[in-house]
């Protein structure tokens, strides 16, 4: 079996494993989280199956932001995080891009994060600058 006859969320979109599914177009599908971090934590993803945001072609990106924005408005969250991980050591259990809108309702549910902001010199963030803006 190819790792796509294998994605569960391929198997999501094909409706061989049920969901709940908030929006669909020809893209992209929206479903409800099966172990949310909060009431309303909702996955968005491509049609397209790839494992990051890197392999995504950009026309199965378009819709998501608005499909995550329409899924905020819906659940009348006043404070949400909207989350892509990609790879293992950056969270990534489901190999299948998707984007979660997570409510957050208090301080105990919804994202819980960790911030390591380090010191930055401005002459190394310069030429960082200029490395990455060459590459763009
Ligand atoms: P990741 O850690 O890969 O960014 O997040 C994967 C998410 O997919 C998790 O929040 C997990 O609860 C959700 N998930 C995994 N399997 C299923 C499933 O079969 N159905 C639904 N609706 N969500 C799932
Ligand atoms: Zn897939």
């Amino acid at each position: 079996m190819n790792k796509m006859a294998a994605c569960i969320f391929c198997k999501i979109i094909k409706g061989e494993i049920p969901s709940f599914k908030l929006f669909e177009s020809d893209k992209v599908l929206a479903f409800l989280d099966i172990q949310p971090l909060s009431r309303g934590h909702a996955l968005v993803i491509p049609k397209h199956h790839g494992v990051k945001l890197t392999d995504i072609p950009d026309d199965s990106l378009a819709d998501i932001l608005q499909v995550l924005k329409k899924i905020a408005i819906a659940t009348g969250a006043e404070n949400y995080n909207v989350l892509q991980n990609n790879g293992r050591l950056a969270h990534q259990e489901v190999d299948h891009v998707h984007f979660h809108l997570i409510p957050k309702p208090n301080t105990t549910e919804g994202l819980g994060i960790g911030w390591p902001a380090q010191k930055m010199d401005m002459d190394e963030l310069k030429k960082l600058y200029e490395t990455l803006k060459a590459k763009m």
